[in-house]
């Protein structure tokens, strides 16, 4: 299918979104890409790990509300006829989630609940943000959306992995039980500007101990691989699955793999400049390999152009140098 005839948010109505984690790294670029777009957005957010920046973005927009709330206690909106629910809210880098394991537990239970209530009453959609954790340390590979996962229940993972898990039961169950319009999407390893500079996550680390002329802080001994996909990459197919009424859950991110000492290579290049590395403990449950099989992806939203990894970072760099 030619990318210009693939449905989109950009091309539909004007829509009414409530987006929760809107001040977090992927919902402000949700709420950016919605406004541009002419639709109407409500975030919502308790800055456990987002950013008042990022609400200070959109702030002045006429077409942006933002309500501050814990939405594991309820989602307080009383506004118009909602179309769609976006339930992004979770601390989503594994130092964040194992800093607030009961925090990060309810909102992926309580938290997904409310926001289902609130689509059901509304006759809205609802869309979750889940994630390529719920397949654990995978034993499969790479992981398809049929793979049920290999997930430590007790481990000190399980509060972010099992919270997903059980966010994509409820939600099946409201879409099953109660004719809930839902989407589950899988994110795998995402990176780009407005990434909280402590956030933890791997790129944010190496790029800011790059910056500062730090030896890169590898876990174990760098072998481990991810597959990065640059937010724009997400953004697009988010907005596409919302037009198409698929329901079981779709992998999100970009098929290239890369080992943790390869990235740096990447860093390397992109910086133009030697870095340093050492090694350190790897973190318990660390997955040791993660690829999305993307077939799901492109039956169901179609194929687009990736941002290959060294251009990503540079974006993200210029961003930070802005
Ligand atoms: P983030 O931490 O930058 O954003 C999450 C936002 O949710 C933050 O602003 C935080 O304050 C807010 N939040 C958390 N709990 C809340 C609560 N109870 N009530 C209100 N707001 C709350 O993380 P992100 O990378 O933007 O991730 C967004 C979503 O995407 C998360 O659900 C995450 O699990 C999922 N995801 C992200 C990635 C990735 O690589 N970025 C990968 C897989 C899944
Ligand atoms: N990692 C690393 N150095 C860091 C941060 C992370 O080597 O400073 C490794 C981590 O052990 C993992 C990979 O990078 O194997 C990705 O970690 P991240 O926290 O970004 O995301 P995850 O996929 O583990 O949720």
């Amino acid at each position: 299918m030619p990318e210009t005839h693939v449905p989109s948010t950009a091309t539909s109505d004007p829509l009414r979104i409530l987006i929760t984690g809107s001040a977090g790294f992927v919902g402000s670029h949700l709420v950016e890409r919605f406004l541009n777009e002419g639709h109407t957005v409500i975030g919502v957010d308790n800055y456990i790990s987002g950013q008042v920046s990022n609400t200070d973005l959109f702030r002045e927009h006429p077409r942006f509300t933002f309500i501050e709330a814990d939405v594991s206690h309820g989602i307080p909106y009383t506004g118009d006829k909602l179309d769609w629910v976006m339930h992004f809210a979770s601390p989503a880098s594994p130092p964040h989630y194992q800093q607030f394991p009961v925090e990060t537990l309810m909102v992926g239970a309580q938290g997904t609940q409310n926001g289902l209530e609130l689509a059901h009453a509304h006759g809205a959609g609802f869309f979750l943000a889940s994630t390529s954790e719920v397949y654990g340390d995978p034993l499969v590979h790479p992981q398809p959306e049929t793979y049920w996962g290999n997930v430590n229940p007790i481990g000190v993972r399980s509060c972010y992995d099992e919270a997903k898990r059980y966010a994509e039961a409820i939600t099946m169950a409201y879409h099953r039980s109660r004719g809930v319009n839902t989407r589950i999407i899988r994110i795998f390893n995402t990176y780009g500007p407005r990434m909280r500079p402590d956030d933890g996550r791997v790129i944010t680390n190496f790029v800011h101990q790059a910056l500062r002329g730090e030896p890169l802080t590898v876990y174990g001994d760098g072998s481990q691989t991810r597959s990065f996909q640059y937010i724009d990459d997400l953004v697009e197919g988010i907005s596409r699955l919302m037009m198409v009424k698929y329901h079981e859950p779709v992998n999100l991110g970009n098929d290239e793999e890369f080992t943790m000492l390869q990235l740096i290579e990447i860093l390397r290049d992109v910086l133009q400049k030697p870095l340093h590395h050492d090694f350190h403990l790897l973190p318990s449950d660390d997955p040791v390999k993660r690829r999305p099989c993307l077939m799901r992806r492109r039956e169901v939203i179609g194929e687009f152009l990736a941002k290959p990894l060294n251009s990503g970072i540079e974006n993200m760099i210029g961003d930070l140098n802005n």
